[in-house]
C-alpha cells in the first residue's frame, strides 16, 4: 500500500539531504529518496570532489546545528587571487577586508553528504528511501501526487502533498513536471585532484584563467590544494590518460611557479559542464532546488551555495506557513510556492549570470564566444565595485542579512 507524506524530496545529494534536515523541526512526514545506496563506496570523482562553501553557507549549516561535525575537515579561504596566464593583472580579495576570519571554506563532499546523512539518520521524521529511483508522478485529485520509484526490478509508490525535484541536472522530476530547461553546454571538463604544493597556500585561494578555462588551486585540508582544473572535454580526455608525472608536469605548466614545485596526492576524477537553467522553479504540488533548477559551471564555485539558499529558503517559507495556517496548512500551497519561486529568482539569475560571464569574459576557447577575455582581469582590477560584488557574491554575503552576519562573528 502507497505510503502518506507530507514531503516527497526526490535526490539525496547535498541540496536534497540539506533541505531535509532544514524541515527537521517542522514535524512534517518527509520521504528522502535517493537512486543510490547510501552505504555505496564512492567512487574516485565522488573522493576528489570537494566544494568550497561561501561564508553565508556556513552560517547556514551553522544554524542547522551541522557546521561543528565539518569544520574539522574544513579549510578556511583567506584570501582569493585571481590571475590570468598572459597578463599581469591580478585581483586579491582579503577576508579582514569585509572583517570576516574567512571568505569561505573548502569542504570534501564525502564529508559533508556524511554529515548530513547521519543527521537524517536521527530524524523521525524523514524516512530515507534509497536506494530507489524515481520513475514517475501522476496527480491524485488536486491534493495529491503519487510517485513511482523503482527498487532494483520492483516498483515502490508513496503519495505527497507536495514533490520537490532535488534530483541533480538532469532531474527526470523536472521532466516529468513537464518543466523545460535551457541547456547550454560549455564543451569543457573540470578535471578535480589534489595536489602537494612546495609553498603553502597560507590560506589563500589561487585561481588562474586561461583561453583554455580557469584553474583553481584551494586550501585543502593535510597540507595539501584541492585542484579543479577546467579544459575543453577533448583536452580533459587526453589529460586523465597521462601518467601521473606526466599530468603534473602539465598542471605545473597551467598554473606556473607561484607556489613551487607540485605533486599529485589524490585519483583524478572529471566533470563535462554545462549551464542548465530550468523555465521555473515551481508548478502544481511541486518545486526545483539546487541543479534540478540550475546546474552552474564551476568557475566561480557558486552551485551549492545557490542550492542551500534554495532549500533554506524553501525551508523556511514552508515553516512560516505552517504557523500561520495552522490545521489548514498544506505544503503544496501553489501561493507559498510561486512567491518562494519568484523570491528565488534574483539571486539564482544574478548568480548564473555573473559565473557565464567569468567563463565567457576569461575562456575565449568556449564555442561561440568573442575575443572579449584581454579587457576581463584589468577590467575587474580597475573597478572596485564590481571587485566588491565579485567578493560579496563569492562568500554569499549579499544573501544573508545583518543578524546573520552578527551570530557569525560569535
Ligand atoms: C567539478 C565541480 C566543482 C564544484 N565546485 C563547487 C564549489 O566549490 N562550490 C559550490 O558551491 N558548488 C560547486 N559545484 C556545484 C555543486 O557541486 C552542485 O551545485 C551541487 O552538488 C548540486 O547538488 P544537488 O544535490 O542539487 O545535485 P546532485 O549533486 O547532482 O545530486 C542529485 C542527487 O539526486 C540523485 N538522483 C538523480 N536522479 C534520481 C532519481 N531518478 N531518483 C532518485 N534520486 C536521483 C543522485 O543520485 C544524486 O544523489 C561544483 C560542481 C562541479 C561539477
Amino acid at each position: 500500500m502507497s505510503k502518506n507524506y507530507d514531503i516527497a524530496v526526490v535526490g539525496g545529494g547535498l541540496a536534497g539531504a540539506s533541505l531535509a534536515c532544514a524541515l527537521s523541526d517542522t514535524g512534517l512526514s518527509i520521504a528522502l529518496i535517493e537512486a543510490v545506496a547510501f552505504d555505496a563506496p564512492a567512487d574516485e570523482n565522488m573522493k576528489a570532489r570537494t566544494t568550497a562553501l561561501a561564508w553565508g553557507t556556513r552560517a547556514m549549516f551553522d544554524e542547522l546545528g551541522l557546521w561543528s561535525a565539518m569544520a574539522e575537515d574544513a579549510a578556511a579561504i583567506e584570501r582569493l587571487h585571481v590571475s590570468q596566464a598572459g597578463h599581469f593583472g591580478r585581483v586579491t580579495v582579503e577576508a579582514s577586508e569585509y572583517d570576516l576570519p574567512a571568505l569561505g571554506y573548502v569542504v570534501p563532499n564525502l564529508v559533508m553528504i556524511e554529515v548530513l546523512r547521519e543527521r537524517l539518520a536521527a530524524l523521525e521524521h524523514v524516512d530515507t528511501i534509497a536506494p530507489a529511483a524515481f520513475e514517475s508522478l501522476a496527480y491524485r485529485g488536486e491534493d495529491a501526487i503519487e510517485l513511482t520509484l523503482a527498487e532494483g526490478e520492483s516498483k515502490r509508490t508513496l503519495t505527497t502533498r507536495l514533490v520537490i525535484g532535488a534530483d541533480g541536472a538532469r532531474s527526470q522530476v523536472r521532466a516529468a513536471l513537464g518543466i523545460g530547461a535551457a541547456v547550454d553546454d560549455y564543451d569543457q571538463s573540470a578535471i578535480i585532484t589534489k595536489a602537494r604544493t612546495e609553498r603553502p597556500l597560507a590560506g589563500c585561494a589561487y585561481e588562474r584563467f586561461t583561453p583554455d578555462g580557469p584553474l583553481a588551486l584551494l586550501p585543502f585540508i593535510h597540507d595539501t590544494a584541492a585542484v579543479v582544473w577546467t579544459v575543453p572535454t577533448a583536452e580533459a580526455r587526453r589529460l586523465l590518460a597521462l601518467a601521473d608525472d606526466d599530468f603534473t608536469a602539465e598542471l605545473q605548466a597551467c598554473f606556473g611557479a607561484r607556489l613551487g614545485r607540485l605533486e599529485l596526492a589524490g585519483p583524478r576524477g572529471a566533470y563535462p559542464l554545462a549551464r542548465v537553467l530550468c523555465d521555473r522553479a515551481w508548478s502544481h504540488r511541486a518545486a526545483l532546488i539546487g541543479n534540478a533548477g540550475h546546474a552552474l559551471h564551476p568557475a566561480a564555485a557558486q552551485g551549492f551555495n545557490l542550492a542551500i539558499r534554495d532549500a533554506l529558503g524553501l525551508a523556511a517559507s514552508l515553516r512560516e506557513h505552517q504557523q500561520l495556517a495552522g490545521n489548514a496548512f498544506d505544503p503544496g500551497d501553489a501561493d507559498r510556492l510561486a512567491a518562494w519561486a519568484e523570491s528565488r529568482r534574483p539571486d539564482q539569475h544574478r548568480v548564473a549570470n555573473f559565473t557565464d560571464r567569468i567563463v565567457r569574459l576569461f575562456s575565449n576557447r568556449v564555442p561561440g564566444l568573442g575575443h572579449a577575455r584581454g579587457a576581463g582581469l584589468f577590467g575587474l582590477s580597475l573597478a572596485p565595485g564590481v571587485r566588491a560584488g565579485m567578493a560579496r557574491r563569492s562568500m554569499g554575503l549579499a544573501l544573508i542579512d545583518a543578524a546573520h552576519r552578527r551570530q557569525v562573528h560569535r
